[in-house]
């Protein structure tokens, strides 16, 4: 299938980014494991969305609209590199109690987390690479913006773009996770073309959303839930944060959140569901 021989090649370039794709003897932790025969339904190759006009990087913002009531929601585990002395200080970039609710929850959510973050939380980062109602996937590894003027954070030039993402998958798999997903979220989803084409090549996807959950500094949970509700439709991706200092809210938005969208009669599924989903819709 041509979806399926075009994953080859995305992942392959993927690889190529990150060791030598294909070489033998590549050491093990460098090297993308999803590229191995599936064992296991967990285990297969993710789907992706091939490149676009130019060879530019795609940009996944929701799944079909009309294949039923699906929706993903996505937590972005924000750090940017000059945190360290925050979170040495006791400032909290994780959140464990929202992760226990999502898995009490039984709720299958993807995450993106910055190499910065899986630096400072590596038991974390294993346990939701290891857990198969998670997906982890790369937000960078200095979270700093890809373009001028995205919320006041640090930039990183074009030329810096792939090591950015190359160095993000370095410490995700060192941190424990296996199979880190060939997705990408923008810091602070800012990006313009010039992004896009410095990403081209990197063999990832870019995910966006459709529905701003508004959790980042809120206070008021009530209103990121009205947020929520008001924005979800079928195939919709909700970006939250994972990030407890800069997201308090969240926790307590996904307890409200989830039994009403079930009762709405959705389903949680995970980002790749709906890029699969996409693909197979076109
Ligand atoms: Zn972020």
């Amino acid at each position: 299938m041509i979806s399926v021989a075009r994953s080859v090649t995305a992942v392959c370039a993927l690889g190529a980014a990150l060791a030598a794709c294909g070489t033998a003897g590549t050491p093990g932790p460098a090297r993308p494991d999803h590229t191995k025969p599936a064992a296991s339904p967990s285990a297969t190759r993710p789907p992706e969305l091939a490149p676009g006009p130019g060879g530019l990087a795609q940009v996944f913002e929701h799944g079909p609209r009309t294949l039923g009531k699906t929706v993903a929601l996505t937590f972005d585990a924000d750090m940017t590199a000059d945190q360290g002395p925050r979170a040495a200080a006791g400032e909290h970039f994780d959140n464990p109690d929202l992760i226990g609710t999502l898995r009490a929850l039984k709720v299958p959510a993807t995450i993106f987390m910055t190499g910065r973050w899986a630096e400072q939380y590596p038991a974390q980062a294993r346990s939701l690479g290891h857990d198969p109602q998670f997906e982890v996937a790369n937000h960078s590894y200095s979270h700093y913006a890809f373009t001028a003027d995205c919320y006041g954070l640090p930039t990183v030039a074009p030329d810096q773009v792939r090591g950015e993402v190359e160095r993000a998958y370095a410490a995700i798999r060192k941190a424990g996770v296996p199979h880190p997903l060939p997705y990408f979220r923008f810091p602070g989803g800012c990006y313009d073309r010039e992004a896009l084409r410095a990403l081209s090549g990197v063999g990832v996807t870019a995910v966006q959303w459709d529905v701003v959950s508004g959790d980042a500094f809120a206070t008021d949970a009530d209103a990121v839930v009205r947020d929520v509700l008001d924005g979800v439709k079928p195939g919709s991706v909700v970006v939250m944060h994972c990030t407890r200092s800069a997201a308090p809210t969240t926790e307590r938005v996904v307890r409200t959140v989830v039994p009403q969208l079930r009762k709405q009669g959705y389903r949680f599924v995970k980002v790749s569901e709906l890029i699969g989903e996409t693909n197979g819709h076109r």
